[in-house]
């Protein structure tokens, strides 16, 4: 009877656990059909996981890419290159005074460039910066002089007279097709590096006049890499008044020459 009776308590509590452990499956079936269902239900609410991307300001940008149509006709914009040697008419007319006291010896600019000269200075002055203007204006007969010297200086090195004038061009402007003839250009170096030479580019006189020339009308007229253009190599010291337009050149990367030629084609 014992037996008996311990045998019907075991199979009562055998029948139990199987319905403790089928309840505990259907409790997790249903748990993991709700999570299911409660998962694909909320998917469309969730938001997307798209790359976050910073949003941008919308600049309107108010400077046209185009420079805007000008008066080349205007003084400050005389072209005198390799082409187009300067008129003897522009020469009659010039108004040549003494360059700022202070900064090398005393040379001649055209008088409507004197004022901005002189404040361009005196600001490299105020920060700390020493400037020396070691040519200016100069006169077609002076010019001849120089370009002579550096035919002969090429005629030396086995050129050919023809050869000689070409390299020689490349160098000093042929006599009458100087910008140095318009009063108009400069060549600004240091008291401490007066060598005309690509190293100038390292002094931080040419550093102050790459940056600020521009604000007081001037551009560095012969750039990098513009040679087959401009017929002269690069001159980090040869600066050229054009008022207004100063900084839209330079930051255009553009030469005198392709700048105007833009210009033209407005
Ligand atoms: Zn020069």
């Amino acid at each position: 009877m014992v037996t008996k009776s311990r045998s019907l308590t075991l199979n009562k509590l055998f029948s139990l656990l199987i319905k403790l452990i089928g309840l505990t499956l259907s409790g997790l079936m249903l748990y993991i059909l709700f999570r299911r269902n409660a998962l694909v239900k909320s998917a469309p609410s969730k938001p997307k996981q798209t790359k976050q991307i910073n949003p941008q300001p919308v600049i309107i940008n108010t400077k046209s890419s185009q420079p805007e149509q000008i008066d080349l006709s205007g003084w400050q914009y005389i072209l005198v290159n390799y082409d187009h040697p300067v008129t003897q008419e522009f020469i009659d007319n010039l108004k040549l005074v003494n360059t700022p006291e202070g900064y090398g010896p005393q040379l001649k600019v055209d008088e409507r460039i004197y004022s901005q000269l002189e404040q361009m200075l005196s600001a490299a002055k105020a920060d700390g910066v020493e400037l020396y203007i070691c040519s200016a204006f100069r006169s077609v007969d002076y010019q001849t002089k120089l370009f002579n010297n550096k035919v002969n200086e090429q005629l030396n090195c086995d050129l050919s007279k023809e050869q000689a004038i070409e390299e020689a061009a490349s160098w000093v402007a042929k006599p009458g097709c100087s910008e140095h003839h318009t009063g108009l250009a400069l060549d600004i170096v240091a008291p401490s590096h007066q060598i005309l030479d690509d190293d100038f580019e390292t002094t931080d006189a040419f550093a102050w006049l790459y940056k600020n020339s521009p604000k007081y009308g001037f551009i560095l007229r012969y750039p990098k890499n513009k040679k087959d253009i401009t017929h002269v190599n690069y001159e980090p010291w040869h600066f050229r008044f054009v008022g207004d337009k100063a900084q839209e050149i330079t930051d255009s990367g553009l030469c005198l020459e392709e700048y105007f030629s833009k210009i033209k084609q407005i």
